[in-house]
């Protein structure tokens, strides 16, 4: 199989939220295949930097570019950045009272100009490579699902739409240690067999047991203030964030 080679290439990003400057100065190069996680303390603007990525209104960008593969995606509407091929897991998926996964799935394909002729099959396998309940797959979009139920439930569908990029916001939030192997797994599967490029938001490094970062980043006060290997999340673990706050 031909694989994607993709860049989604962050310069200078400057985000505000009402009256605050949530981030300052974010840059980012994330190319098809690698796992890159930003880590950081609770408030540091971690799914600041997914909604801006997406263009979640209220997060206004007062600085800085995205660019994926040299189009410009803070020009485009959150459909066409999806369509384009970036794809959020949020932290909080949200429950969507009265549209089933297959029709959302298929209008999203739609979207793309893709085939949507063996979708429930390609639901279904995508399902069970999670164990995710199939039966789950014919309620409406996450409504009263678990907390593990939601991520897995937005897992098929990152599987389904095949982007080129996928952000995760704190995919180990609200997942039991069997959610989280599985969710994690297929993502990381994912990075082999279609390439994904990745940007994992987290706290922990539990995660990386499966999804196996390339790079670590920490986030603090609106900045990366470090970049460099996994080994980065061993040390936080031992350290905290402590020794970057005041960066
Ligand atoms: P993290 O995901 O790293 O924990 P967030 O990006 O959620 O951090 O939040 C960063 C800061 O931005 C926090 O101080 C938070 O209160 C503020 N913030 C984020 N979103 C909003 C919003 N929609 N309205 C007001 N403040 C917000
Ligand atoms: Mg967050």
């Amino acid at each position: 199989m031909a694989k994607n080679t993709t860049t989604l290439e962050i310069k200078n990003l400057a985000v505000s939220v009402g009256s605050s400057q949530i981030l300052n100065d974010v840059t980012l190069t994330i190319k098809s295949g690698e796992v890159h996680a930003v880590m950081g303390p609770n408030g540091a603007g971690k799914s600041t930097l997914s909604a801006a990525l997406m263009g979640k209104p209220g997060y206004v960008v007062t600085g800085g570019s995205v660019k994926l593969d040299g189009i410009d995606m803070l020009a485009l509407p959150t459909w066409q950045r999806a369509t384009a091929g970036l794809h959020l897991i949020m932290q909080y998926p949200t429950e969507i009272p009265g549209v089933m996964l297959q029709d959302a799935m298929s209008a999203a394909l739609d979207a793309r100009e893709r085939d949507t002729s063996n979708l429930r099959s390609l639901i279904a396998t995508e399902a069970k490579r999670i164990s995710f309940d199939t039966e789950l797959v014919d309620r409406a979009v996450n409504v009263d699902f678990s907390g593990g139920e939601k991520k897995r439930n937005e897992t098929v569908q990152l599987a389904v739409l095949q982007p080129k990029i996928a952000i995760l916001d704190e995919l180990d939030s609200g997942l039991d240690i069997d959610a989280l192997r599985d969710c994690a797994q297929r993502v990381e599967d994912a990075t082999r067999e279609m390439n994904l490029g990745v940007l994992v938001i987290t706290h922990y490094s539990r995660l990386f047991e499966q999804l196996k970062p390339d790079f670590v980043h920490i986030l603090t006060n609106g900045r990366i203030v470090k970049s460099a290997g996994p080994e980065l999340a061993d040390e936080l673990e031992v350290t905290g964030y402590a020794a970057y706050s005041d960066k």
